[in-house]
């Protein structure tokens, strides 16, 4: 990207710079919404994330689009399109290319606020200059006319984008409480980009933290999902922990961190989290099911321990604790169902590791949850806790051919007497 020098615009008092950004790096579908909104006689531009990151040069995730045209105007135009959301409606665009979300410019400060200053409906229109200021961060602001090659800065983006600094836009207070949620976006685009929340924002984020038990756990299971699956997770977790807001997310894992078995359970949770950071650079395939497996891992195994401690047998304490700490979690944020399954099966598929005689050993090779529960076996092995034993056991077996495979599993010599086989025998701690 080249940076002219800035001149007036002819249409507007606000700054507006030329600038030339690379057409091929936008998406065709969203160049041609634009200039379609445009031969319509709308306004139209390029905002947001997609901008930011272009100027930066960094490959935008997602193209948005702004335009004074209505939504229903907007899905006239354009045949393969449907209106989506009711607090915050905005037009779906679908193209060859993929798909592009057209939103109409919001008037800032008159969205419905209830009470406490949250934000509970925004579809009231106004100008570009009103939508600028209801956006939540300056370098988030920017908005690119492609057809024009000019950049409108309204909010004084640009410079806080050269500087790596990530402003609020307003009061940092009251921005946060209008929607507590915008406290994760700034810990996440700050460690995405590499910018320093500004000091205000900062402070206001140790404060309000605690505002974030108020947003709708389903929307902060999407957060997390954005916050840890987008090859920053060791990053992100750091600096969620160090403005103090992982503990409104995640307060039982917190409490785990710092207890008795923290250091082992931390090991545990950095080991996760590199390897996510690993998997997603190298293409391959995350699931959400098991980071959450691994943060409540810690919960669920003091919840065992105590429950074990209280008289109930291992196989009734583990799954009393599962029940119990999912759907504590689900007091903070939402697990849908179709991760539920997945993450129980891989915590209940640890107890069966240890029964790797006979059959039972040939039907958990085969168990559709397998792979998963291993590498979370092999997870827990490297940070530590006793199990590498049983992990090289299963290692061994899978690289093993059949006739081996069965002589493991069959194997007298060494292997315990029935009475051994118990119940203590299959604890996983
Ligand atoms: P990413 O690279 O993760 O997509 P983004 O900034 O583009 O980051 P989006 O969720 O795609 O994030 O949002 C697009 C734009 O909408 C943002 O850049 C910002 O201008 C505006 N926006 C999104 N969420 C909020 C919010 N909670 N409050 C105010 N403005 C927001
Ligand atoms: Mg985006």
């Amino acid at each position: 990207m080249r940076r002219a020098t800035p001149e007036p615009s002819k249409h507007s008092p606000s700054p507006c710079i030329p600038v030339e950004i690379d057409s091929s790096c936008i998406n065709r579908n969203a160049l041609r919404v634009i200039s379609k909104l445009h031969d319509a006689g709308y306004e139209a531009y390029l905002v947001g994330g997609g901008v930011r990151d272009l100027l930066l040069g960094h490959s935008p995730k997602d193209f948005d689009i702004a335009t004074n045209a209505h939504p229903e105007e907007v899905r006239k135009l354009f045949d393969n399109s449907r209106i989506i959301g009711r607090r915050f409606r905005i037009v779906h665009v679908y193209g060859s290319k993929g798909l592009v979300e057209v939103a109409t410019f919001r008037a800032a400060g008159r969205a419905h606020v209830n009470q406490k200053g949250r934000i509970i409906a925004d579809n009231t229109y106004g100008s570009i200059d009103e939508d600028a200021f209801r956006r939540d961060f300056t370098a988030n602001a920017l908005y690119y006319d492609p057809d024009e090659a000019r950049l409108l800065d309204l909010v004084g983006g640009l410079q806080d984008l050269d500087a790596r600094m990530l402003r609020v836009i307003g009061e940092p207070d009251l921005r946060f409480r209008e929607d507590p949620a915008r406290m994760l976006r700034a810990v996440r685009l700050s460690v995405k980009l590499d910018f320093q929340v500004e000091k205000q924002a900062e402070e206001s984020i140790y404060r309000l933290g605690h505002l974030l038990s108020e947003v709708h756990p389903a929307r902060l299971f999407d957060e997390i999902v954005k916050l840890f699956y987008t090859g920053f997770a060791v990053r992100t977790f750091d600096a969620l922990r160090e403005f103090g807001l992982f503990q409104h997310l995640f307060p039982m894992t917190e409490k785990e961190l710092c207890g008795r078995s923290g250091e082992t359970f931390s090991a545990l949770v950095y080991t996760a989290l590199q390897r996510t950071d690993e998997r997603i650079r190298t293409g391959k395939h995350v699931t959400p099911s098991f980071l959450y497996a691994v943060f409540l891992w810690g919960p669920l195994r003091a919840l065992v321990r105590q429950l074990e401690l209280d008289g109930l047998s291992h196989k009734v304490a583990h799954a009393a604790a599962v029940e119990n700490t999912v759907i504590s979690q689900m007091r903070f944020t939402s697990i849908p169902k179709r991760l539920q399954h997945p993450m129980r099966e891989i915590w209940d598929l640890q107890f069966r590791f240890y029964r790797k005689y006979g059959n039972s050993a040939f039907r958990l090779y085969r168990h559709p949850r397998f792979r998963a529960a291993y590498d979370f076996l092999c997870l827990r092995a490297a940070a530590g806790e006793p199990v590498d034993r049983l992990c090289e056991w299963w290692t061994t077996f899978q690289e093993a051919d059949l006739p081996t495979k069965r002589k493991m599993t069959n194997a007298r010599r060494g292997r315990p007497r029935k009475s051994q086989r118990g119940s203590a025998k299959r604890t996983y701690h």
